[in-house]
């Protein structure tokens, strides 16, 4: 019997970036949303919020980024993209090591 072999291996690679592209984005976005919730902090931006809610809550309520926007806080670029970064390799590293971490306890 034949099948086309290499056409089902080309779909289950196709599949499984798919589903790691998605991931990563995911992880991108969650990146972004923890740095500007990060900075919105910092700077205590609610306090400059035309948003009564985050000035009564003491904090950004919702959009950190937006939350920023409105408080005329705008973080330079190439700050924002290393800081995004960093903590997008963090969340790879973590990841990475609680796998690592798994395969320790299979092993022993
Ligand atoms: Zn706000």
């Amino acid at each position: 019997m034949i099948w086309d072999a290499e056409f089902i291996e080309e779909r289950e690679r196709n599949a499984q970036e798919n589903v790691k592209r998605t991931q990563f984005d995911a992880d991108w976005d969650a990146a972004n949303a923890q740095f500007a919730s990060e900075m919105a902090e910092h700077f205590g931006c609610f306090r400059a919020c035309r948003l009564r809610a985050c000035r009564r809550a003491r904090r950004c309520t919702g959009d950190a980024a937006a939350c920023l926007k409105r408080a005329g806080i705008s973080i330079p670029y190439d700050v924002t993209y290393r800081l995004v970064e960093d903590i997008y390799a963090e969340t790879q590293q973590s990841r990475r090591e609680a796998e690592e971490a798994t395969c320790d306890a299979d092993t022993y």
